[in-house]
């Protein structure tokens, strides 16, 4: 039996500029956060996860720094001398010494996988019991906050085949502003491409009651999280036809199961980060399967590392109906990696190396470590 002791876990922030400021209805971002985090083990076997949210905390309650912070303080002096191949048994343990904390326990989780993968030889999908696909669709955001921008940036996408499915960030304008923006991006792209929003809780029900026949009749497949409460995105589930989807109300396991008793979406956004993990999360796939709930694989526009490691999940699942938006990458203008990752033909290559699959570029991401330091637990 292959056995290994956690000895040191360190920690940075890494300051990333993206492409171009990214819209939403909570916040313009002009830059991504990773708070990267390295496991050394004491068979030699280094394992990195990351943590990332978006817009700092416009979106939920976790922080980059508040990440560094709670793995630096609490969660990592607990797993020094811990058997690092227990991943399960380790997490659970973490469970009872912190509470919630999803964001920093799925960096740590991601982090124990990578080295155990490595260790064993095999990707991280093979320790979820073996990928079912090796390329994941991916869908972009046209998040420019401009319509005829968002137009070019589609045909674009279409044009190198990197994107066709398009989700558009709304709910931040006034109703008729944001139903014109959509149809008006719909009308261009045709049957060329799909086109999906994501209101991120702005509306009220009423709102969204007035908007959703709207957005159905200018095209838009699928609307994800148009109001803050459960209670009324199940009416709205219940009273139109088109594809509702549940993301931000979507914390776990457990407002899964309360989600899906309800009947209270179509879609379920899974996160790995947002879910605790990927345990967690594919705990939240399994109740989704098992009530009906289509899936799709979610992102906290995250870079390489959480990406890849939602890949290697998403990929295991027996369903993935609306694919994924794992483009995270994408939108930071710096590459991180010694191999970047394959985004071609409208999709994501899953890596087939041991762990992640992937590594990490020391010098190039050293530039953007946030006060030049990393924190050393031992
Ligand atoms: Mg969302």
């Amino acid at each position: 039996m292959t056995s290994a002791t956690i000895e040191r876990i360190e920690t940075c922030l890494v300051d990333l500029p993206t492409i171009r400021p990214h819209k939403l209805s909570v916040a313009t971002m002009y830059g991504q956060t990773l708070m990267l985090v390295k496991i050394y083990c004491s068979d030699g076997v280094v394992g990195i996860g990351e943590g990332t949210t978006i817009a700092g905390m416009a979106y939920g309650p976790e922080s980059p720094e508040a990440m560094k912070l709670a793995i630096d303080t609490y969660l990592g002096p607990a797993m020094i001398g811990k058997d690092a191949t227990r991943i399960q048994a380790l997490m659970a343990h973490l469970g009872k010494l912190v509470k919630v904390n999803h964001f920093s326990k799925s960096a740590l989780e991601t982090a124990l996988l990578d080295a155990h993968g490595k260790r064993l030889g095999v990707s991280i999908g093979e320790l979820l019991g073996g990928r079912r696909r090796d390329r994941l669709p991916v869908a972009w955001t046209l998040a420019s906050g401009d319509t005829a921008k968002d137009i070019a940036e589609a045909e674009h996408m279409l044009d190198v085949r990197r994107h066709k499915t398009f989700k558009l960030k709304i709910g931040a304008k006034e109703l008729q502003a944001d139903i014109r923006h959509v149809a008006e991006i719909k009308k261009a792209l045709g049957d060329r491409a799909a086109v999906r929003v994501d209101v991120n809780m702005a509306w009220s029900e009423t709102q969204a009651a007035r908007a959703i026949p709207a957005l159905a009749d200018a095209g838009c497949e699928l609307i994800e999280q148009p109001v803050a409460s459960a209670a009324a995105l199940a009416r709205l589930t219940r009273r139109f036809p088109v594809a509702l989807m549940a993301d931000e109300i979507l914390q776990g396991p457990e407002s899964a199961f309360d989600i899906a008793r309800h009947d209270g979406a179509d879609v379920f956004a899974i996160k790995i980060e947002q879910s605790g993990g990927l345990f967690a999360a594919q705990r939240v796939a399994a109740i989704a399967d098992a009530a009906g709930i289509e899936l799709y694989g979610g992102t906290m526009l995250e870079g390489a590392f959480s990406t890849i490691a939602s890949a290697h999940l998403f990929a295991s699942f027996a369903n993935l109906q609306w694919g994924t938006e794992l483009f995270g990458p994408l939108l930071i203008t710096e590459e991180i990696l010694t191999q970047p990752l394959d985004y071609s033909d409208f999709e994501l290559t899953v890596p087939k190396g041991p762990g992640l699959g992937i590594e990490l570029d020391e010098a190039k991401v050293g530039r953007f470590v946030r006060d030049g330091a990393m924190e050393v637990t031992q």
